[in-house]
């Protein structure tokens, strides 16, 4: 039927008075196992033989097709035969071997033509010529191209993806940016190929989470497409294969195993952010009952519990686990399984897993690197001590790991240990008072689930924090005065004297209300032991310029400037924070305040701004930021600036950003 339709066509074109039958030099047709392909630059007759585009050879006949500029020749690989031409070349090799070529390849309208029987008998495919229907018709006899394997591995300072091809292919790769249906991710398109592989595999490394191979027609075009699903969108890949002349210098760095000999298009991520630790493997002691997780460093690893069913969660932060996820088998005291894999990637974190027929008692230690599950055997609390000054300790059978909360109102410390029983005169919880400056009272406690114990100290000194550190026999606890101790802290209140800032409607002005702000949260900070400097007083005007300058003859160590905004469109409203890059630290410290503000108020989020035009975050030297806390010119938000309760929330918001910012040096 396509025959027909062809000597139809042409037919017609002859009646229309169109390019005669036989002897104009464009209409050569070619079909390429079956079909009409269509090229920009027809295929022409040079000295009886026909040259093509030699794109039709890497997309028609799915070979791979490379070009080197400067010495004009065309490589053709496909399968095990290579087939080099030279432009303007009458000898070409084929394996290796010199062959002569009646018509060598040419340049023709901007595109290298390459004679089309000679390169597809090369390849072994079968070409015939209808010299009255002027057809060139190509079959391939050789299996088509299959993407035959994948596989990756995780290098120090890359995550790299092998696509294992049944030999060289023609292939292109792009990174694609994330849609409604897909994330982020990196395509590989191989030319007629086959795909050979499970279509969806999960990877979880180098940021890919899984690798999806499909068959699709584009453009007329069987393709093979291997999609890497990214969790954030990556620029700097590399691509290179293992047939050209970097990919067979770096074939050396490949698992050999892997290679074996096959041909592979490799594409190599760089990681973000390297972790700092590697899960090595997991060890279980079945006389001892211990589970042992080799680590080579200090990994940092958060212990928690889930219910239906109910099972223990140790997340190890900034981990990469090395080979495969998996599992082993437990049977001792109640606990069936235990099950590890990579969770997440960039940042990476490793999850173990511990199932059990119910809830049982167990614990966690470290031992040099390694950590350590015992089960059945929860450790046993003995004893409480607080000496004035903030250190408490708790005596147990052996180290105890604990994660520290800061709770407000009433201010407390809560220490939270994994993994532990309350026992002896201590079993049943209990309370002791204390009479200093940072601690009231520390409430002892076992949990429901009777795993976890909670120390909770109730404080005297608002600002006070606490940390916990294993030791030995337990665990050691220092609770510590504010973060804010000792800070010298430069607060400006915006505007002032003649300067009223903006005026409300009913004459209030913005240099009144964030004086009266400001100076409720010098009180707060001085409370928490902070030195504070004000940059004016109640009826002063500053220059914009003194006031940084101000800050910055102090040696402050934060500052930060007080306003109220006004937009000429009433409907805006809610919380800005703006800072410069003068100090690295000053985003952080902007982006807590506003955390602060935006919980505190519940007013649209306007987000932290960079604004390297304002002098009072451009010129401090010491982190700073500026605070434009509700607008003036929208009704809601003045309502609730008028009222004095929301301001102390707006000290209070500042107050608690700065203490935050201050708790992590
Ligand atoms: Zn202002």
């Amino acid at each position: 039927m396509r025959h027909l339709a062809l000597v139809l066509i042409v037919l017609l074109l002859a009646a229309a008075g169109g390019p005669p039958l036989l002897a104009a030099p464009g209409d050569i047709s070619l079909v390429i196992n079956g079909d009409l392909v269509e090229t920009d630059v027809p295929p022409v007759i040079v000295r009886g033989r026909t040259l093509v585009p030699v794109r039709v050879v890497s997309e028609e006949l799915g070979a791979y097709v490379g070009w080197d500029d400067r010495s004009r020749t065309v490589t053709v690989v496909s399968g095990a035969s290579r087939v080099v031409l030279g432009v303007g070349q009458s000898t070409a090799t084929v394996d290796g071997r010199p062959v002569t070529l009646d018509t060598p390849p040419e340049i023709i309208s901007g595109r290298t033509m390459v004679p089309i029987r000679f390169v597809s008998e090369a390849l072994g495919a079968t070409v015939e010529w209808d010299p009255v229907l002027r057809r060139v018709t190509v079959t391939c006899v050789s299996a088509a191209p299959g993407v035959r394997g994948l596989a990756w591995e995780e290098l120090p300072a890359a995550a790299r993806f092998i696509v294992v091809t049944s030999g060289p292919v023609s292939f292109e790769t792009m990174a694609l940016p994330a849609t409604d249906s897909y994330p982020d991710r990196i395509l590989i398109s191989v030319k007629g190929a086959r795909v050979e592989v499970p279509p969806t595999i999960a990877v979880g490394v180098g940021g890919v989470t899984r690798i999806r191979t499909f068959e699709q027609e584009t453009g007329g075009l069987h393709c093979a497409q291997v999609v890497l699903d990214l969790t954030r969108p990556v620029s700097d890949y590399r691509v290179w294969t293992t047939w050209e002349g970097a990919g067979l210098a770096a074939r050396g760095e490949l698992p050999v195993s892997l290679l074996g000999g096959l041909e592979a298009v490799v594409v190599e991520i760089p990681r973000q952010a390297p972790a700092a630790c590697r899960m090595l493997g997991l060890e279980y002691e079945d006389g001892s009952g211990r589970v042992v997780i080799h680590l080579d460093g200090p990994a940092d690893y958060q212990v928690w519990e889930l219910s239906d069913p109910w099972r223990v969660v140790i997340d190890f932060s900034d981990t990469i686990l090395i080979g495969p996820q998996g599992s082993l088998a437990l049977g001792h005291s109640g606990f069936t399984k235990v099950r590890y894999a990579q969770f997440q990637v960039d940042p990476d974190v490793t999850r173990v897993v511990l199932d059990a027929e119910r809830v049982r008692p167990y614990s966690v230690t470290r031992s040099g690197n390694d950590v350590i599950i015992h089960l059945g055997t929860a450790a046993t609390i003995t004893g409480l001590a607080y000496e004035a000054g903030g250190r408490a300790t708790v005596e147990a059978d052996r180290p105890l790991r604990a994660s520290v909360v800061r709770l407000w109102d009433p201010d407390r410390v809560a220490v939270v240990i994994q993994g532990a029983l309350l026992s002896g005169a201590l079993a049943g919880g209990g309370t002791i008072d204390y009479e200093d400056d940072l601690v009231r009272s520390l409430t002892y406690e076992q949990s429901l689930s009777g795993q976890t114990v909670t120390l909770t100290f109730t404080l005297n000194d608002p600002g006070a924090t606490a940390q916990a550190a294993p030791v030995p026999q337990g665990l050691s606890v220092k609770i510590t005065k504010t973060p804010l101790a000792g800070k010298v802290i430069v607060l400006d209140p915006g505007h002032g004297g003649s300067d009223p800032g903006v005026v409300g409607p009913d004459g209030v002005t913005e240099a009144e209300l964030v004086f009266a702000i400001t100076s409720r949260l010098a009180e707060m900070l001085r409370a928490a032991g902070a030195t504070v400097h004000l940059t004016r007083s109640a009826d002063e005007n500053p220059d914009k310029y003194e006031r940084p300058a101000f800050a910055n003859s102090v040696g402050a160590d934060a500052c930060v400037s007080i306003h109220l905004n006004a937009n000429y469109r009433s409907s805006v409203s809610g919380s800005e924070t703006y800072y410069c890059d003068t100090h690295p630290e000053s985003r952080r410290l902007a982006e807590l305040v506003q955390a602060r503000l935006v919980a505190h108020l519940g007013r649209p989020d306007g987000g932290v701004r960079y604004q390297p035009n304002f002098p009072a975050v451009r010129e401090p030297l010491m982190p700073s930021c500026l605070v434009e806390a509700l607008y003036m010119s929208n009704p809601t938000d003045l309502a609730l600036i008028m009222d004095p309760a929301v301001r102390e929330k707006i000290a209070l918001a500042v107050y608690e950003g700065l203490w935050e910012f201050f708790l992590t040096p």
